[in-house]
């Protein structure tokens, strides 16, 4: 059997995606990106290829893809995250919608990208210079109330009444907004509503600049997030498509395009 491999290396988590040669998902994994990318993302793909029982020479062909991809040595093929994410979404959605406007939210940025009918890239929007509307932002957020990244959804839909507004466009100025607040004796779920509302109005300006088309995707690590779904969605008034594993789309796409570069150099 021969197997491909996508490596999404980001700013906050290296992100790895192993199919088998029909294109199906076998494996995959999520570690932090740290200071060590290099380094990190090899020791990740040695565990995750020992875990599912693949040896080195059955691993045909790697694309790297993501922040760090340069880094990455062993990659037969680099490519934008912006393509990897574009291919893997289509592929996740496969018979269940098309789409045609991907949201991202990573680590330390986020993005919106526009396809046309066949899937190929015609538009796209990056913030990458604030944290407000990122992960990083979410982490934060967290961070300061005392509860993990991944029980934001649940304080989310505890909220009563309208969410709080979160005024500050700078995350450094939203985290003193936060502390205050919580001074003000405004519940942890009112808050963390408020952040998540606060969150979709800017990624919904960043979409309005590729323009709102449906099916709309969103992926990348805060998808994870329900209570952020939830407030994109009631902030669009449109319903939008999240996958099965929306963290590793874009580690799924370098894999799918691995294997079809892969089948292209041999038949060539
Ligand atoms: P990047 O590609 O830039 O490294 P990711 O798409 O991997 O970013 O997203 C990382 C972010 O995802 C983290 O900063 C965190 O806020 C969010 N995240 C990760 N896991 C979860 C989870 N289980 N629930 C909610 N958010 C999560």
């Amino acid at each position: 059997m021969q197997y491909f491999a996508g490596i999404d290396i980001g700013s906050t988590a290296i992100k790895i995606a192993i199919i088998d040669e029909d294109k199906n998902l076998v494996g995959q994994k999520i570690s932090a990106s740290g200071s060590m990318f290099y380094k990190y993302a090899q020791e990740a793909l040695a565990e995750l290829l020992n875990s599912l029982g693949i040896k080195d020479d059955e691993l045909v062909y790697i694309v790297a893809t993501g922040y760090g991809r340069k880094l990455f040595k062993e990659a037969n093929e680099k490519i934008s995250e912006i393509t990897a994410n574009a291919i893997g979404a289509r592929a996740a959605a496969k018979g269940e919608c098309d789409i045609k406007t991907i949201i991202n939210i990573g680590g330390q940025d986020s993005k919106a990208i526009s396809l046309d009918n066949e899937g190929n890239v015609i538009n796209f929007a990056m913030n990458d210079r604030c944290a407000a509307g990122t992960g990083k932002f979410l982490d934060v957020v967290a961070m300061n109330l005392e509860i993990g990244v991944d029980e934001l959804g649940k304080y989310h839909f505890m909220s009563k009444g309208t969410p709080l507004s979160i005024n500050s466009t700078c995350a450094v100025f939203a985290e003193s907004e936060i502390i205050g607040l919580l001074g003000n004796n405004h519940s942890i779920e009112d808050i963390v509503a408020g952040v998540h509302y606060s969150i979709a109005k800017r990624i919904i300006k960043l979409v309005k600049r590729v323009g709102i088309k449906e099916a709309i995707y969103f992926d990348g690590g805060p998808a994870l997030n329900e209570g952020l779904v939830n407030a994109i969605e009631n902030e669009l008034s449109k319903e939008i498509y999240i996958p099965k594993h929306p963290q590793i789309t874009t580690a799924f796409g370098a894999a799918i395009l691995a294997s079809e570069s892969y089948s292209y150099l041999q038949n060539s």
